[in-house]
């Protein structure tokens, strides 16, 4: 039996950045510091940063006044940010930048004016933090048929942005929806806030399903990306399964399987996939190989928040 690995797989900059932030936050203030969200969708991650002092809350009013507070990499929306500075607290935003920059794309399209669009999963942290950067209504389109459905106002003067962890695939479905509804539509590339760690996760998966017999991610169920990664295993149609870790394996997935894909998505720390590997040769009866995938070598990195700098 042979596990292949997607290239590239597991943390992306925004995320490495976040945890980064919340470690040296800690090192630099002492416990606790205070997080708004999980850091980042994954569990082994906070439970890591919450033994080591971090404590996570929902609303900055859990925080209390004058404390060291942290925004997660998914951002926040203006009114996150006001009521923060009226607590008094000392924020620290792990707000990924490429996240940052859909912020500024949208307010541009405010000023100038526009109906803005978001294409994005309603309830999901980003999309609320970039849809509260703006002042107006925002028209929010989670699928093809809000595409086809959504009225305007002002069909003359439109532009949209949308989440940096959809698929790639979806996301231009939706556009090419859209630009054929209203021809005035913000012309520019469909994917173009989709971010580089998204586009290169789905992209190697495209290819590893084209080798394998049966498809694992690892990643939280509530992890954009992961599921995205998920989704294309089964467009492939392989089965296809979006697991926490090795204790979500089951034996009876490998029956008859030769080869299995693995990846992880941009929130899940690589030693999860080693846990993963050994359990699969744990529990196989075969020899088992691992083999990485050709793929392309990341090499984006984004620097920490001022705050947390030496
Ligand atoms: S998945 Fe993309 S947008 Fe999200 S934190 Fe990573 S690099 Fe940033």
């Amino acid at each position: 039996m042979e596990i292949i690995l997607a290239k590239p797989r597991g943390f992306c900059a925004g995320v490495t950045r976040a945890i980064e932030t919340v470690e040296k936050a800690i090192q630099k203030f002492g416990t606790p510091v205070y997080v708004r969200h999980e850091i980042v969708h994954n569990k082994f991650v906070v439970e890591s940063l919450r033994k080591k002092g971090a404590i996570f809350v929902n609303e900055v009013e859990q925080i209390p006044v004058g404390a060291i507070t942290i925004f997660s990499a998914h951002g926040v929306s203006d009114k996150v940010e006001e009521d923060a500075l009226n607590r008094g607290l000392d924020v620290i935003d792990a707000t990924c930048p490429l996240v940052s920059k859909v912020h500024r794309e949208a307010k541009k399209y405010e000023e100038e004016d526009y109906e803005i669009i978001l294409i994005g999963h309603r309830g999901h942290p980003e999309v609320e933090g970039t849809r509260g950067r703006v002042k107006k209504p925002v028209i929010l389109v989670t699928n093809e048929e809000d595409a086809r459905n959504i009225e305007i106002q002002n069909p003359e003067k439109i532009a949209y942005v949308s989440q940096t962890t959809l698929s790639v695939d979806d996301t231009k479905k939706i556009v090419e929806i859209l630009e054929n509804r209203f021809p005035t539509l913000q012309k520019g590339l469909a994917t173009k806030d989709i971010c580089y760690a998204t586009q290169n996760r789905q992209d190697a998966v495209r290819d590893l399903c084209k080798i394998v017999d049966i498809l694992l991610v690892i990643g939280a169920q509530n992890s954009s990306n992961s599921n995205r990664l998920r989704d294309l295993g089964e467009e492939s149609g392989l089965n296809s399964y979006l697991i926490n870790g090795a204790q979500d394996i089951e034996e009876k997935w490998f029956e008859n399987v030769e080869k299995i894909g693995l990846t992880a998505g941009a929130s899940a720390p690589e030693i999860l996939v080693q846990e993963v590997i050994l359990k699969i040769k744990e529990i196989s009866q075969k020899e088992v190989g691992v083999f990485d995938m050709n793929g392309i070598e990341e090499n984006t990195f984004f620097i920490l928040p001022k705050k947390v700098r030496k």
